[in-house]
């Protein structure tokens, strides 16, 4: 299995290409992010969770991972944790 290679702004930490954000329970946020259009051109997203790191495993149509990022953020307890540079 291979690994999902993310990459984040520096300057916010988020995705790069990064269109909507959830809050979770404990404030962690879980960020919406933009991942190639499908066959008819319409727009794909991913997610992934800043608290507990988990994510999509593919890339659906934004509505369609709109809706599961908003639902883990309604489920996960995960806390925001530090981020090694700011140690
Ligand atoms: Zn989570």
């Amino acid at each position: 299995m291979s690994e999902q290679i993310i990459h984040k702004d520096s300057a916010t930490g988020l995705p790069v290409g990064t269109v909507a954000a959830f809050l979770n329970l404990s404030s962690a946020l879980v960020a919406l992010y933009a991942a190639g259009t499908n066959s008819y051109g319409n727009p794909k997203a991913s997610w992934i969770c800043l608290g507990c790191g988990k994510h999509s495993h593919i890339a659906k149509e934004l509505g369609a991972s709109r809706i599961e990022a908003n639902a883990h953020s309604a489920e996960c307890r995960a806390i925001p944790w530090p981020q090694a540079a700011l140690v």
